[in-house]
């Protein structure tokens, strides 16, 4: 039964996007996405996409590629304009945007509103870029040119994650327009709704049919057609490490192009020297936002010996005022976790660190009172004294979880934070810059911050080193991830002997 809840009709719908027209999935099922802060309560209905589905919407953006569907290959005004539309519809809809976001992901909307406006950002960045994919040419002492043109890639097959679903979806969207790409998108299935709301604003801004395709469902059914289809020229994927191995190994059986933007597990280095204050507010922003629920969450506190007691009771009394209350309330700091699944591993989690005698500072529980049982809330939690060799140190937990670890000097604390199989983000806080810099380099991680946490404007870039990824994402390099570069060479000489023949032609 349809229901009002902050200001949105429930449950919301999300259907397939195929050639420009929406449509049910073939097999006439549904599933549905229930309100991880009511769980009571449906958010969301999607089509549920089978092979079929997956088969007819690989087809469609295969033909709008190969046909050049509306010059879109070559009409780089014409991407720029889709890109530019797209950035204003986004804001012009930011409200109910981050509505949908927030029910669907548990966010709270003081998160999900300046998640909205970095998506808004992504489309307008790389519509400045789509009309001006310049080539490079050279002429060589013969008189013969070397063109080098950049072409796109062909049909991308995107495979998103919940956590941040609007920013994610463009992070990949965005720069595959401006390349020229045709799109296939398979939604994670806790935030279908908030995927499909991108994609019906997108294909109000004159793209041709077949640019942009959605199909919901599951990612063992869907997801894995799009990567075994040899119509889909690339995959890009972003989700967990496990899942992202198998599909790069798929991937690497066809010699697919693929890029991974997958787990992490972030050290944030704290010297004796640091600004309590300033380091303490970036830890707890990198902690807690999206309670944890971040590929590049404050995960790890690598604090040195001097300042680990005032650093941590500064850290411990500000997680302490943190509201863990419904999303849509204005005042809440952070929502409840995505599933029932999440709070169990979550809650899991945290029982290890007890069994292991580390010293729990604050949180580990679920809330109690009135709506906290009625939705996946955990207390954002924090164990000092931790083994970095441990679970605790090693494993991307997904939630409000933090463990704190001391350490001697510089070179200790290198170690420390490289000594994880993740590689994608990390912090430094030193008063001493040369330091903070020789600390930064050595960290192999895709991103280092210094003096400042999960700052990731479209202007840079994100990925990561080691099992954290493969390839970057925003800024130009995340537009490099959708072109090729073929080179055209074109005789200058005019000679129809050319010196080189002389070795297979005798006159
Ligand atoms: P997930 O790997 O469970 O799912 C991601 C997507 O893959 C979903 O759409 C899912 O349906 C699909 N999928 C699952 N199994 C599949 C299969 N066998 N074949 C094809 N597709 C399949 O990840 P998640 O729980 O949605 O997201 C959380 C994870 O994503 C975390 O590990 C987080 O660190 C990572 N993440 C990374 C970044 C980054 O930029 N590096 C950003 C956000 C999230």
């Amino acid at each position: 039964m349809a229901a009002e809840t902050e200001g949105l009709r429930l449950p919301l719908y999300c259907p397939l996007v195929v050639d420009g027209e929406e449509g049910k999935a073939a097999s006439g099922r549904r599933f549905a996405r229930e309100n991880p802060a009511n769980v009571r309560e449906v958010a969301t209905v999607a089509e549920e996409g089978t092979q079929e589905d997956a088969r007819a919407a690989i087809d469609a953006a295969r033909a709008a590629f190969d046909s050049n569907a509306g010059n879109w290959i070559y009409n780089g005004k014409l991407r720029e304009q889709v890109l530019s539309r797209t950035a204003r519809l986004v804001r012009d809809n930011a409200d109910r945007l981050a509505r949908v976001v927030s029910l669907e992901v548990g966010m709270p909307m003081r998160q999900a509103t300046p998640h909205i406006a970095a998506a808004a950002d992504i489309f307008e960045f790389y519509a400045g870029l789509a009309g001006k994919l310049y080539g490079e040419s050279f002429t060589l002492p013969s008189g013969s040119m070397i063109n080098l043109v950049k072409e796109p890639v062909g049909v991308v097959g995107m495979i998103t994650p919940w956590n941040f679903p609007l920013t994610q979806t463009a992070r990949k969207v965005a720069p595959a327009i401006a390349a020229g790409c045709t799109i296939v998108i398979k939604p994670a299935s806790y935030t279908p709704a908030a995927t499909y709301e991108l994609v019906k604003l997108i294909q109000q801004t004159g793209l041709p049919k077949g640019v942009l395709n959605l199909v919901p469902g599951p990612g063992a059914v869907v997801g894995a057609e799009i990567i075994a289809s040899k119509k889909v020229d690339k995959i890009s994927f972003t989700g967990e490490t496990g899942t992202g191995k198998r599909i790069g190994a798929q991937a690497g059986m066809e010699v697919k192009r693929v890029s991974l933007e997958l787990g992490g597990k972030a050290p944030y280095l704290i010297f004796d020297d640091a600004d309590v204050e300033a380091a303490a507010r970036a830890a707890i922003f990198g902690m807690f936002r999206n309670a944890g629920q971040a590929c590049g969450a404050t995960t790890r506190l690598l604090v040195q010996q001097g300042i680990h007691e005032k650093f941590l009771s500064r850290v411990a009394e500000l997680t302490r005022k943190i509201e863990v209350g419904h999303p849509s309330k204005p005042s809440t700091d952070m929502g409840p976790l995505i599933s029932a699944t999440q709070e169990r591993v979550v809650q899991e989690y945290i029982q290890y660190g007890v069994d292991k005698g580390f010293r729990l500072v604050t949180g580990g529980h679920k809330p109690s009172g009135p709506g906290y049982d009625d939705g996946y809330y955990v207390e954002p939690t924090i164990f000092d004294g931790v083994d970095n060799a441990s679970r605790l140190g090693q494993e991307e937990i997904f939630g409000p979880v933090v463990a704190v670890t001391t350490f001697r000097d510089e070179a200790e604390a290198i170690e420390l934070a490289n000594a994880v199989d993740f590689g994608l983000v990390a912090g430094v806080w030193s008063a001493d810059y040369p330091r903070a810099m020789r600390v930064a380099r050595r960290i192999r991680a895709g991103t280092v911050w210094i003096w400042d946490n999960y700052a990731q404007p479209v202007e840079g870039i994100w990925g990561g080193y080691k099992q954290s990824g493969m390839g970057r994402e925003l800024g130009y390099h995340g537009l490099n991830d959708f072109l090729e570069i073929k080179q055209i060479f074109t005789d200058g000489t005019g000679l129809a002997m050319k010196p080189p023949y002389g070795q297979v032609i005798k006159d």
